[in-house]
């Protein structure tokens, strides 16, 4: 049987054995174990075999794991990677260290505003909607992305780390040239910002060709967890 352990070593092994493929190092590429609908148990496993970033998707769910964790793994770095509803802002302002989805100037003034002052800033990518499906949220282009940086850069209570994506999964030509897109924005973002270091992209099914279009952080869930049962979510 494998274990949770036994999966995360090789979702380790696939990064570095992609980052080899493309002239990078694995360091250069961060694992983020994606634990939604997971029970604290299976984070917990996660957290015994090293791992120390994890990202939850639903807004009281990741609240309720990140209160029971407070104080057993107070070391563990808090991603908040789902769609994000205004009325549900504050949760995530005071529980996580990460925000990979803002996409409206809205919701960064009121994560700015709600972001407690004794806590560090609040991590924060620009969510690319990069294939423009109808279905998905982001910012569709590159003057949208520049105007809501700039914004984000003014607020003291966050800071710009840089963009996330999540592709149309469509085939592999089109996922090349989503991810190419995306690193062309990156790479103007950090022309912009220079301190500019993350570019969220990739998933358990896709990871190696994000890495070869340079992702320093992929977002990696059932390879390390296992499927998801999602019969008890809306
Ligand atoms: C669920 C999810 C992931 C992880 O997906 P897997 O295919 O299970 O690796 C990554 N990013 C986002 C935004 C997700 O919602």
């Amino acid at each position: 049987m494998t274990t949770i352990a036994d999966r995360l070593s090789l979702a380790q092994q696939r990064i570095a054995a992609a980052a080899t493929k493309s002239a990078r190092t694995a360091d250069e590429i961060q694992l983020l174990a994606v634990s939604k609908t997971k029970p604290v148990s299976d984070i917990l496993a996660a957290y015994s075999a090293g791992q120390r970033r994890f990202g939850e998707n639903y807004v009281q769910e990741g609240q309720e794991k990140v209160v029971a964790l407070a104080k057993q793994c107070p070391d563990i770095e808090w991603h908040f990677i789902g769609p994000l509803q205004s009325n549900k802002s504050r949760i995530v302002a005071e529980h996580f260290d990460w925000l990979h989805t803002v996409d409206r100037s809205k919701i960064a003034e009121r994560l700015n505003a709600q972001r407690p002052t004794d806590l560090a800033q609040l991590n924060v990518c620009i969510q690319l909607n990069i294939s423009g499906e109808a279905s998905k949220s982001g910012i569709v282009d590159e003057a949208s992305m520049l105007a809501l940086a700039k914004q984000i850069t003014g607020l003291p209570q966050l800071k710009l780390r840089g963009l996330m994506t999540i592709p149309s999964h469509e085939d592999e030509q089109q996922l090349r040239h989503e991810f190419g897109r995306m690193q062309q924005l990156y790479r103007t973002l950090q022309q912009h910002y220079p301190a500019v270091d993350t570019l969220s992209m990739g998933m358990s099914q896709d990871l190696e060709l994000a890495v070869e279009y340079g992702s320093t952080m992929v977002r990696i869930g059932s390879a390390i967890f296992g499927a998801r049962d999602y019969s008890n979510k809306a």
